[in-house]
């Protein structure tokens, strides 16, 4: 900026002082070629009056080196000439200064003298013998005049050169001193001169605007934040050139990422090639989705081009987790699966064995004890149907199912009246003790939870053992605990228990009647009670198994 000033003060004294040296040099020229005119008018009267007098005695004795004097002869034959030789000069009776001496007595011009190669003035005057005397002058050009001056001008150009370095050093200072101070943070609060106002007005302007743009995409990233991390499934967007431009945490999380990705190209954190080529082709236009394994987890990828007038802008990709889906699909194909093979059992004793009667290939004394297996057979697939359908109505919710208040002691002292031929068969004693807990449930799954625990605890027993049930209430919880001193359960397979179709001696469970499913209702009707269970048990001492409901 300084600079601009400077040459712009520095051009301007230069172009003031040309064009008043031009000026000056102009009117001084015309002030001194009229001087020169008027003196050689006058000289040359005065030559002529004496050469009229003189005769060829004045020419003769003439001798001025700054005047060319001429005498011409009526015919315009030049007679004498006091700077060239008379003889060889053309004739001049076409000049303009001899045409008007011959005609009117005197005359005057002003021209490029062909003979001497300048510009000179001329006087002639007729001489009474008729013949003519012209003085002539070389006029000095405005160059010449300029020159004689030359040392001034200079003088007075550096002057200027310095003034104008000054002058443009304080006038920039002035100039910048204000603007260097401006707080451009509050621009109406600064008092620089009058003429930045309207920029600072507008400055002020510009900035509430941005301040409000500004305010504008940070809410609105604060609510695509809030969004996008709230969200279960990894979300990723990159740009034209394959770089991250948002991932969520979860997208951190599947991919075991850092936050410091964001900017990086995408595939620095793609552990799968999968990922990789998924990107490039939404990049390229074309959308693509592939289950994969990503860590522990099972996911499924959709890539997407994000499309704008130009082309495609970028592209998203999405991670759903599908591993509990997947699980889920794959114990429901596990439980058809064993659902299947434990029907397929009782069938085909069912069918050998009403093979063998219609065929009447068994003894009549036997009659009986087929028939009886044949009933025992259809019991147990009776029972396994029962807690399937029991299991798949639990496993659609118990939302819909009536609630309403059951005693639990009521309910435990029906199922040991229930199972009482049971336990006498195995010489199981059974007992009930405990005070009215009233819980508001479902009475049906209530009553499979009792009973079941105490079916378990019944054929896992010993001959001559006890099974003992005690209801008890808290101020935060009715307890049922259901104690036997029977065979036991393992340590590490008291977890596995309550899987379905999960046995720990599947031949002592199918001798016994069970079907593997009896704890799986038991977990599930306890949950939806929202009840906690608890099991302890010892090899060959004893299982205790307590249910707490909350109150
Ligand atoms: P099941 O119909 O075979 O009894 P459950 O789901 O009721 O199926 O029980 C799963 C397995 O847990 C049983 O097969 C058995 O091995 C074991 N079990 C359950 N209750 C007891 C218990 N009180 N004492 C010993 N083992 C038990």
């Amino acid at each position: 900026m300084t600079k601009r000033i400077f040459r712009s003060i520095c051009f301007a004294c230069f172009v003031v002082l040309l064009a008043a040296v031009l000026l000056l040099g102009q009117s001084l020229y015309g002030y001194f070629a009229k001087m020169q005119q008027d003196r050689l008018r006058t000289l040359t009267q005065i030559a002529a009056e004496s050469a009229a007098a003189e005769g060829d005695l004045f020419f003769a004795r003439w001798q001025n080196d700054d005047w060319r004097l001429t005498w011409i002869d009526a015919d315009g034959t030049v007679l004498y000439d006091s700077e060239r030789d008379a003889a060889q000069m053309k004739n001049h009776a076409s000049r303009e200064e001899v045409q008007a001496a011959l005609k009117e007595g005197f005359g005057e011009s002003s021209r490029f003298s062909d003979t001497l190669m300048e510009y000179s003035l001329y006087s002639a005057a007729k001489l009474p013998d008729g013949t003519i005397l012209r003085l002539s002058l070389r006029q000095s050009s405005i160059f010449a005049l300029l020159g004689g001056v030359a040392l001034p001008l200079a003088i007075i150009f550096v002057f200027a050169g310095f003034l104008s370095v000054f002058l443009a050093v304080r006038l920039s200072k002035r100039i910048v001193k204000p603007l260097n101070a401006l707080d451009l943070e509050h621009p109406s609060q600064n008092s620089a001169y009058e003429e930045l106002s309207p920029l600072l007005r507008r400055i002020e302007s510009q900035q509430e605007q941005l301040k409000s743009q500004h305010e504008e995409l940070q809410r609105r990233k604060n609510e695509w934040d809030i969004l996008i991390s709230g969200m279960e499934e990894g979300l990723l967007l990159v740009n034209r050139e394959g770089s991250l431009i948002s991932v969520n945490p979860a997208a951190l999380r599947i991919l075991g990422a850092g936050s410091s990705c964001v900017g990086q190209p995408a595939q620095s954190i793609m552990s799968r090639d999968e990922l990789v080529t998924l990107l490039k082709d939404a990049l390229a236009g074309r959308a693509g989705q592939r289950i994969l394994t990503i860590g522990d987890g099972i996911y499924q990828a959709d890539a997407n081009p994000v499309k704008s007038e130009g082309g495609t802008a970028g592209a998203v990709l999405c991670l759903f987790d599908r591993s509990r889906q997947e699980k889920i699909d794959q114990l429901r194909r596990e439980f058809s699966a064993n659902v299947s093979h434990e029907l397929k059992t009782p069938l085909h004793i069912i069918s050998g064995c009403a093979e063998l009667l219609s065929g009447g290939m068994v003894k009549p004394e036997d009659v009986p004890s087929f028939s009886d297996k044949i009933y025992t057979e259809a019991g147990r697939m009776i029972r396994l149907v029962d807690d399937v359908i029991s299991l798949s109505h639990l496993d659609e919710g118990a939302g819909d199912m009536q609630r309403e208040d059951v005693d639990l002691l009521t309910l435990c002292k029906t199922a040991v009246q229930d199972l009482q031929p049971a336990a006498n068969a195995l010489k199981v004693q059974l007992s009930v003790k405990g005070e009215r807990a009233v819980l508001t449930g479902v009475p049906r799954l209530l009553y499979s939870i009792v009973y079941n625990l105490c079916d378990n605890a019944i054929k896992y027993n010993r001959p001559g053992g006890k099974v003992r049930i005690t209801v008890q209430t808290e101020a935060t919880q009715t307890i049922l605990c259901v104690r036997d001193t029977g065979i036991g359960i393992p340590a590490d397979q008291q977890t596995r228990i309550f899987e379905r179709f999960y046995r720990v001696d599947k031949s002592r469970s199918k001798a016994v009647g069970g079907t593997g499913l009896g704890l799986s209702i038991v977990k599930h009707a306890a949950l939806v009670h929202g009840a906690r269970i608890d099991l302890k048990s010892k090899v060959n001492e004893g299982t205790e198994i307590t249910v707490r409901f909350p109150r």
